[in-house]
């Protein structure tokens, strides 16, 4: 029987997007709903399964919402870098980057010793975003598109995690508004064929599922995330934190 790992990822964004673009209290507030609700809802519900899962978070939310951050890694969960401020890598200058890169990991590093993985914020990447996380010692990104298993990326020491668009409830609930059913319908399908397929490539399945605290903390959608998990334990899964699975792959 195939075997696939399922990494539930959560980008805890908070109100960082908001503030950077200084916008007003109402947009804010939408973005401090992962922070009222979302976030525990989540933490609640992963605790019910007894899955650990990978939190990429900016430097500015660790800094803002320590207490969160902690009760994220006192559940065992993995925190992973997002940007300082959700800032658009491709828009900044080298050495920009390069601030950001530092001011968006010294906060992490106050939760957790080493913070293995990366994920660009808008999946948007200049040519040298990559290869600075990977100096700053970074093991994995997961922010590209270019496959549908890890693979290493070519020229650099970094481990990629692909993601896509339908595989991200922003998409599905804030930009196309799906219906509960349409929404679990597409995630299943995915799934169920991704455990199917046969292909060649020895690589690992590894099925990641991108979620906003502040999207999928509504009551209506986290219960189609419930209903996944528990379509997806019918079958041989193992849920597992990214960077585990990064380990893994780099020591095999
Ligand atoms: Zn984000």
């Amino acid at each position: 029987m195939r075997h696939i790992e399922v990494c539930l990822t959560f980008d805890f964004d908070a109100e960082s997007v908001q503030v950077r673009q200084k916008e007003e209290q109402g947009r804010v507030s939408k973005g401090q709903f992962a922070v009222r609700r979302g976030i525990p809802r989540i933490l609640a519900l992963l605790k019910k399964y007894g899955i650990k899962a990978t939190f990429f978070t900016c430097g500015w939310v660790a800094e803002k919402y320590p207490e969160l951050v902690n009760k994220i890694v006192d559940d065992d969960h993995e925190l992973g870098a997002h940007g300082y401020l959700h800032e658009y890598f491709d828009q900044l200058s080298t050495q920009e980057e390069e601030t950001v890169i530092e001011k968006m990991t010294t906060p992490l590093l106050d939760f957790s010793d080493k913070i293995k993985g990366f994920r660009a914020p808008y999946w948007q990447l200049s040519p040298n975003t990559l290869k600075l996380v990977s100096e700053a010692g970074y093991i994995y990104d997961s922010s590209l598109f270019s496959d549908d298993r890890p693979y290493f990326i070519p020229s650099l020491n970094l481990l990629e995690f692909p993601v896509e668009w339908f595989l991200d409830d922003w998409v599905i609930f804030e930009i196309h508004q799906h219906s509960p059913t349409s929404a679990l319908d597409i995630w299943k399908s995915q799934f169920d064929s991704f455990m199917e397929i046969e292909d060649i490539s020895t690589n690992r399945r590894v099925f990641t599922l991108t979620c906003h605290p502040a999207a999928i903390g509504h009551v209506y959608r986290l219960n189609v995330l419930d209903k996944l998990i528990n379509h997806m334990k019918m079958n041989n899964v193992t849920f597992q934190k990214m960077g585990d699975v990064a380990d893994q792959i780099i020591n095999e």
